[in-house]
């Protein structure tokens, strides 16, 4: 398998974790598969080290991840803020993970900034910020938890993990992959699955957890979604967008958008995607592409975002009335890259 990382990045990490007592590990707000399977993962190769650690994230995640084995730990600060600022200022260091940004961790972020505690990065977007003292950082992989499991094996010296450990790995990998559709086309990505498989873990049963695990609500919310779905076809781009008014007809639960935004990529020529969704005080997008269009471009120039080439987010500030004048007069911008890719 080939090696992501060089000694001297494992030798400070080893530095860093030879004194290590009380190590905190941060995902990203709104964490998804990926960060919930990753950080659950490090924290057990951790515990092996002889490590305590807890995982913090500033608001809660969906009931389609809870079946996670180590994710009912998470602290969340939405709902106990107490224990997770003290979490973060008791920690001698700090893990970022499947975040390439404070800025993503939103309200933790000025907790994170007033300690001293070294911060490791283990992350795969792009152009990781200069907010960490390590970083094992590589976007052109799978997920978080496929570094997670190069790293902690490494550590561990075995490529063999208990069952729900590998099985949180392998939810981060197959959920961030699109289940194996992209960012998963190199030979390792499929080893590191086998080996999971190795571990024992229950393929069929994680997919069906994962993906079949919808309220009737959020399936009749995706159907009226779809139907209010605007496509322009001669910028080759679609968007759906979501009110406040529309998620609570449908009695949102959080996760219940999760995976919209990937619908109008499937109809033909169409190489752009947007999903905008209303909330208090901003427009949540999820933004993905196909092919030769940077949507993590899009992102970082128009939205306060960022994330992967093809799949990417951020806000948008206007009001949610304005939004969709807004956003077209964005893409016609685009017209030759999204004509082009
Ligand atoms: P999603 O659309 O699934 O929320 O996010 C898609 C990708 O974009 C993920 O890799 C996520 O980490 C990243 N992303 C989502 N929202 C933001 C944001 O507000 N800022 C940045 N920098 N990245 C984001
Ligand atoms: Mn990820």
């Amino acid at each position: 398998m080939k090696n992501l990382f060089t000694k001297r990045q494992y030798d400070n990490l080893n530095r860093y974790l030879q004194s290590a007592k009380n190590v905190t590990i941060i995902i990203h707000t709104n964490p998804d598969g990926d960060a919930i399977g990753s950080s659950v993962a490090l924290s057990y190769i951790l515990e092996q080290l002889h490590i305590k650690s807890n995982v913090i994230v500033s608001n809660d995640f969906p009931e389609f991840l809870r079946w996670i084995e180590g994710s009912d730990k998470i602290i969340v600060y939405a709902k106990n803020r107490h224990e997770a600022r003290t979490a973060i200022k008791n920690a001698d260091v700090i893990f970022c993970l499947d975040f390439n940004s404070l800025a993503r961790i939103e309200i933790l972020e000025k907790i994170v900034r007033e300690t001293t505690a070294p911060r490791i990065l283990i992350d795969h977007h792009i152009e990781p910020a200069d907010d960490f003292d390590l970083k094992f950082s590589y976007y052109p992989i799978s997920s978080t938890s496929e570094l997670v499991y190069r790293i902690g094996t490494k550590l561990l010296g075995t490529k063999l993990l208990p069952e729900n450990i590998a099985e949180a790995l392998f939810c981060g990998m197959m959920t961030d992959s699109g289940a194996f559709s992209h960012s998963s086309s190199y030979s390792d990505f499929f080893r590191i699955i086998a080996n999971l498989l190795d571990c024992g873990i229950k393929k069929d049963k994680i997919t069906h957890l994962v993906y079949d695990n919808f309220t009737e609500s959020r399936m009749k919310l995706l159907g009226y979604a779809l139907s209010k779905m605007t496509v322009l076809h001669e910028y080759r781009a679609a968007y759906i967008t979501l009110s406040q008014d529309d998620l609570k007809r449908f009695n949102f639960q959080i996760g219940d958008t999760e995976g919209f935004v990937n619908y109008p990529l499937s109809i033909k020529g169409i190489v752009l995607s947007l999903l905008l969704v209303e909330k208090d005080d901003h427009i949540k997008m999820s933004i993905r592409s196909q092919g030769n269009f940077d949507v993590n471009e899009m992102a970082r120039r128009h939205f306060y975002g960022g994330g992967h080439f093809n799949a990417a987010g951020g806000k948008m500030l206007c009001k949610y009335k304005d939004c969709e004048d807004e956003l077209k007069k964005i893409i016609k911008d685009y017209e030759e890259k999204l004509f082009n890719a």
